[in-house]
This record gives C-alpha cells, sequence and structure tokens, in this order.
C-alpha cells in the first residue's frame, strides 16, 4: 500500500503581486525568464503581472493644452454646415455620416439630406428607400438604416426630442461611445470625451509613443475642459483633421508643439496588403431605359439596392474604371449586351433609387445618370 502525495492548494493568483509574499530578488524584463524563474510558479505569476501592467503615460500639462487648444480652434476652425448653431438633430446627423468618411465628402451629402428632412419627425416618416437614395455614394448603408431606425424611435419613445446624455444616447441604434460623447458634449454641454481616429494620432504623437485603447481613453477624458466641453472635442478632432494628419503633420503651425513629444510622424505600422478583384457588368440601356437589378433584403452587403446585372461572359467593353471598397479594390469592366436579369428602369427615375456607390459611378460614366447638385 502506497501513500497519495495530496498537493497543498494552490495560492489565489492575486497572493502574487501582494507585496507580502516573499520573491527572491531578480531582474524580470520581458523575455529574459530565466530557468529557475521558470520553475517558480509565484514568480511567473508576478512576471505576468508585470508584462500586463500599462506602461506609464507621461504627466501632459493639461491646462496648456486645453488653454492652447481652445484658443486656436476659437481663431480659425471651419465653417461647417453642422456647426451654424447647436441643433442636436444636425450634430446627430452629420457625426454619423462623419464616421468613415471625410468632411468634405460629408458635406453636400449633408445639406442634402437635412433639406429634405429638415427635423427627426420628417425622417422618421420617410420610407427606408428615400433615405438610403439620399445616403447613395457615401457608403457604408449601414449607417442611414440604423440612422432611420433611431429617428423613429426618438419620435415613438422621446417625443421627437435626443436624449440629452452620453449614457441615453447610447440606447439609440447606430450610436456608439463615440458619436454619444460628441452629442452630448457638442449639444448638452457634457463633459464625455471623445476618441476617434484623428483623436488618437494627437494623443500617441504628444506622448511620442503607441498608446492602447484604454490610454487614449483615459488620456482624452483627463484632456477634455470641464468649461467647454464640445469646443474641446471638435479643437482636438479638427487638429488631428488638419494639422496633425497622418502623413506630413504640419508641426510649425501646431499650437502645441512645444509641448509634443513627436512633433512628426510615429512611425507607421505596416498596411495590411489590400485584396484585388474583377468585376464585369452589362451596360444594358435603350433609348430612355437601362436594365437595373435590386440586391436581395438578405445581402450582408447593400441589401435592396440597385445596381447593374453582373455578367460571367465577356461582350464588347465599353469602358473600364477603378472603385474601391475598404480594403479591397475592383478592376471594373463594363460591357454591352442583353442582360436576362432585373428590369429596365426610366432614366428620370434614376434619382429616385437608392443605386450602389458603383452602380451611380457607372450609370454616370455612361452619361445616363446626372451629377448631382
Ligand atoms: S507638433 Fe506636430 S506631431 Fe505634435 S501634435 Fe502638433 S502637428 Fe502633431
Amino acid at each position: 500500500m502506497g501513500f497519495v502525495v495530496v498537493p497543498p492548494p494552490p495560492p489565489p493568483p492575486q497572493e502574487a503581486s501582494s507585496k507580502t509574499v516573499p520573491l527572491r530578488k531578480i531582474e524580470i524584463r520581458k523575455g529574459n525568464l530565466s530557468p529557475v524563474v521558470r520553475c517558480c510558479r509565484r514568480e511567473r505569476l508576478l512576471y505576468s503581472a508585470i508584462k500586463s501592467m500599462p506602461r506609464r503615460l507621461l504627466t501632459l500639462p493639461v491646462a496648456r493644452i486645453r488653454s492652447r487648444l481652445l484658443r486656436w480652434y476659437d481663431s480659425g476652425k471651419r465653417d461647417l454646415p453642422w456647426r451654424k448653431d447647436r441643433d442636436a438633430y444636425g450634430v446627430w446627423v452629420s457625426e454619423i455620416m462623419l464616421q468613415q468618411t471625410r468632411v468634405a465628402v460629408v458635406i453636400p451629402y449633408y445639406e442634402r439630406f437635412i433639406r429634405r428632412f429638415p427635423t427627426v419627425y420628417d425622417l422618421a416618416a420617410a420610407q427606408e428607400s428615400e433615405v438610403l437614395t439620399l445616403w447613395s455614394g457615401l457608403g457604408y448603408y449601414r449607417r442611414a438604416r440604423m440612422l432611420h431606425q433611431a429617428a423613429k424611435r426618438v419620435v415613438a419613445e422621446h417625443e421627437g426630442r435626443l436624449p440629452v446624455s452620453a449614457a441615453g444616447l447610447r440606447q439609440l441604434p447606430g450610436v456608439g461611445r463615440y458619436t454619444a460623447a460628441a452629442i452630448a458634449s457638442i449639444c448638452f454641454a457634457e463633459r464625455a470625451a471623445v476618441v476617434d481616429g484623428n483623436v488618437e494620432r494627437v494623443l500617441e504623437r504628444l506622448h511620442g509613443r503607441k498608446l492602447s485603447s484604454a490610454e487614449h481613453w483615459q488620456q482624452a477624458e483627463a484632456l477634455i475642459s470641464p468649461s467647454r466641453p464640445g469646443d474641446f472635442n471638435q479643437a482636438i478632432m479638427e487638429l488631428g483633421a488638419t494639422v496633425c494628419t497622418p502623413q506630413s503633420p504640419r508641426c510649425s503651425s501646431c499650437p502645441l508643439r512645444s509641448i509634443c513629444r513627436q512633433q512628426g510622424a510615429l512611425a507607421a505600422a505596416r498596411k495590411p496588403a489590400r485584396s484585388k478583384h474583377r468585376l464585369t457588368y452589362l451596360l444594358d440601356s435603350r433609348s430612355d431605359r437601362v436594365r437595373l437589378v435590386q440586391r436581395n433584403n438578405t445581402e450582408r452587403l447593400m441589401p435592396n439596392m440597385w445596381e447593374l446585372p453582373a455578367s460571367d461572359e465577356q461582350g464588347p467593353v465599353a469602358f473600364r474604371l477603378r472603385h474601391s471598397i475598404t480594403s479591397t479594390d475592383y478592376a471594373v469592366e463594363v460591357c454591352h449586351g442583353r442582360a436576362r436579369t432585373g428590369k429596365y428602369v426610366a432614366l428620370p427615375r434614376l434619382a429616385h433609387l437608392p443605386l450602389t456607390g458603383l452602380a451611380r459611378k457607372i450609370l454616370r460614366k455612361a452619361e445616363l445618370l446626372g451629377q448631382r447638385r
């Protein structure tokens, strides 16, 4: 009969990082675990705790950053249509349109959209197809669908008024942490920090190194002005968009130059390779009509939107063009031919159909659709 040795239960993990646990004095650096260290469980736990500790952030001169940024913003902020007043509906529409899209692209879409849907009631009462038609060409159509659904909810549940806090705004479809904070700070003076790509870049350059997502938010919350949160948020985003740009920051014109550790671009991470695809479409047009197909409403991308019929066969090529969506580049060939799918659509109706961005591009190039005003 032998003995069964039952080992004592292991100490709870937090014990390893506690100061009361006696540990050998060792220098622990990333990647230099010695065989001795490897055999000790408590030291291994300490090592992993050290590895996951946030690196110390620089202490930034908060008051100086606030005052310089706000002075710079007051002296030359861009004249943007959604800045004419602090109407929450207009700011909300602009913030949704600005997701993944540059200001210059958004402005004409925003102006058309607000002309057609001047209030949240007008938007809530619209057909989804009309909302998509006005969004057509701006891409990321899920944003438009969510905005439309949220407008219906604002009318049904909030008497047509947007919630006045970031927490309340986040309950609406399509409104995430950034958008809620932007609206709440700009329109309702809530001290809610924003972090978008522009803010991340400015913060990283001020610190002179890459920051984690948690560090971005922590820093933005520490810096935001308590008296002018909306203006501060817009100022730091504007600095990233116009001065502290990704490729060639204009440090000589930057109000934060003397505080900035980097004063220039950080080494860029290598961009993932873009994928390339070929597409062929049929241009089947008669004197005043063109054949289009409507995408299925179960499609993951652009459901219900209209496009030209795709083709596997090679016909006489009318023209070629290039089109890019997120990380994919398409080489598009448009051929003359007779399509068997879809239906003929009268040319004057095209302006009222939710077309995909690529269909709009092709129809414009074929001079079947006018330029938008
Ligand atoms: S000094 Fe240059 S790198 Fe630093 S925040 Fe200003 S523009 Fe960006």
